[in-house]
């Protein structure tokens, strides 16, 4: 064959869709630069709010200029620009997605014959998408387009939802009442009663423990419903991707497959890890590129610099979670109270109802000034590698928790919502590298858990974490499990992504 016959030929071309929110982009970002450095052309589907939003505050276009395979196309998320697109109404994009998605995809795969360019781009070969994404599926389908799906939580976030209907036939799905609100919910002694219906997790899962979108008041919900009609698709899918590694979910992993035996399943994580590796390999600088939706606090780092080595706890409950006043100022007494340095992201956003207001008890503002820095964004990774930093207080978000596992940061776990529950009971009872205060919002006890974080269970946690990142730096090296599973995932995508593999 002629090199110029052999350059004639294009590579398959992958299309990748997330949902629209910064830790699903974080983590298909990864994906998307791991297969162009492996030749692969990627396409990302984004809403176009997030698109303006990477264009202002992150480095896209630098981080991926030297691929020229990728490229990124935009679709309306069907919101208004003010919407909040956090809290409670973050589900509204997915919803809105579902509702308006569809229409736009349609039009743009129909009107560059499934994304090529007529020349080295061809058609979309195989769809990446996000588990709880089904709009792109009817077009897919009809051109004879396969497609993955990969959900960017973990695997034992992902497990229970899964099981669902056997948990709820099993009667072990503890129902709010009508009038009943959050705190009194949260503090029933049934919630901590065990959930036997998630096979493998029988002696680890609580009530309490299971995602948050189970906590409702009637098993019709049109949430849960939703759930439970997307999880059954989800198995039409050619395969499952999975942020996660072996020696860290091995079995979950298992279950999965067993449940999901025509599926490949492929855990390749963690990403961003993988991906600096692969980077390496490649000769290539891994330098910090940000993909962050909000700015990212310049001023941070020279502060932590002037701290003490371990003296510092990092806060932050991610990009969607918002905190009510009263919330905020429970953490801000345990926080200032607990006498350590601390480091906290609070976004504009994240204030719900009429925000913090002027009114700061005086005492919290002369303890942050003693010991503390707030601001409203940081390149994370960079803060948790920072040598100051002794533990990250947090939401539990799959890929903050992974950010931690890779650095081997113990954690204090407040999740706020959906897999998050599960991923905090994983971190404190399975693999012991941090504390869980799920469903606790009370200074006296935020305190505590500060001091036994930073101070008290320091050494047993960090053993255990430092164990737990060693495993993770060797599942993406030549030979590991999460190495050898890409490999296998790159080998399926460029044989057309039709057999399982
Ligand atoms: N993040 C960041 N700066 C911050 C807070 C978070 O860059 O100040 C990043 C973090 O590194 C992670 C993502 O935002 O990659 C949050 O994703 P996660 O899955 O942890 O939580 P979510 O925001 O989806 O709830």
């Amino acid at each position: 064959m002629s090199i110029e016959k052999s350059r004639a030929i294009p590579s398959p071309h992958i299309l990748i869709i997330p949902i629209p929110l910064q830790g699903h982009v974080n983590s298909m970002l990864n994906l998307a630069e791991i297969l162009c450095l492996s030749g692969l052309r990627v396409t990302i589907l984004l809403s176009d709010y997030t698109h303006d939003r990477l264009l202002r505050h992150a480095s896209l276009d630098s981080r991926f200029s030297s691929y020229t395979g990728f490229r990124v196309a935009t679709i309306s998320d069907g919101l208004p620009d003010d919407h909040p697109r956090s809290g409670s109404r973050v589900v509204d994009i997915v919803q809105s997605l579902q509702e308006v998605g569809g229409l736009q995809f349609r039009r743009l795969m129909v009107s560059t014959d499934g994304m090529s360019d007529g020349g080295a781009r061809p058609r979309v070969s195989c769809l990446i998408m996000d588990g709880m994404l089904s709009f792109p599926i009817p077009v897919a389908q009809e051109m004879g387009i396969p497609f993955m799906h990969f959900p960017t939580i973990s695997a034992c976030g992902l497990w229970p939802y899964f099981c669902v209907e056997e948990v709820i036939d099993a009667g072990e799905l503890l129902l709010r009442d009508k009038n009943e609100d959050k705190l009194t919910f949260w503090k029933r002694k049934e919630m901590d009663l065990m959930v036997t219906n998630v096979p493998g997790m029988e002696k680890v899962l609580r009530r309490r423990d299971l995602p948050s979108f189970f906590r409702v008041e009637d098993v019709n919900n049109a949430g849960l419903q939703s759930i439970i009609a997307q999880i059954k698709r989800t198995r039409q899918a050619i395969g499952l991707i999975l942020n996660t590694f072996e020696d860290l979910e091995g079995p979950i992993l298992d279950q999965i497959d067993k449940h999901n035996a025509n599926q490949n399943l492929y855990s390749i994580g963690p990403l961003h890890l993988h991906l600096k590796e692969l980077l390496k390999a490649k000769g290539k600088e891994s330098s910090h590129h940000s993909s962050s939706l909000w700015k990212e606090n310049d001023d941070c780092i020279a502060w932590l610099d002037s701290q003490l080595p371990n003296s510092v706890i990092y806060v932050s409950f991610g990009s969607v979670a918002t905190l009510t006043r009263d919330e905020l100022l429970e953490f801000w007494y345990g926080l200032v109270n607990s006498g350590k340095k601390f480091l906290w992201v609070v976004r504009a956003d994240s204030i719900a109802g009429d925000g913090i207001g002027n009114e700061i008890p005086v005492e919290l503002e002369e303890g942050t000034k003693l010991r503390g820095l707030m601001v409203e964004w940081v390149p994370q990774e960079l803060v948790l590698s920072h040598k100051s930093v002794g533990a990250f207080f947090t939401h539990s978000g799959w890929n903050s928790t992974l950010e931690s596992i890779v650095i081997g940061v113990p954690m204090l776990c407040w999740p706020y919502f959906a897999d998050q529950m599960v991923n905090s009971r994983f971190v404190s009872e399975v693999w012991k590298i941090g504390l869980d205060v799920k469903d606790t919002c009370d200074r006296l006890l935020i305190e505590r858990m500060v001091r036994e974080v930073m101070e008290v269970k320091r050494d047993e946690l960090l053993e255990k974490a430092r164990g737990m990142a060693n495993m993770a730096n060797k599942a993406i090296c030549e030979g590991g499990s999460s190495h050898l599973n890409l490999n296998r995932l790159i080998q399926f995508l460029k044989s057309g992504a039709s057999s399982k593999l």
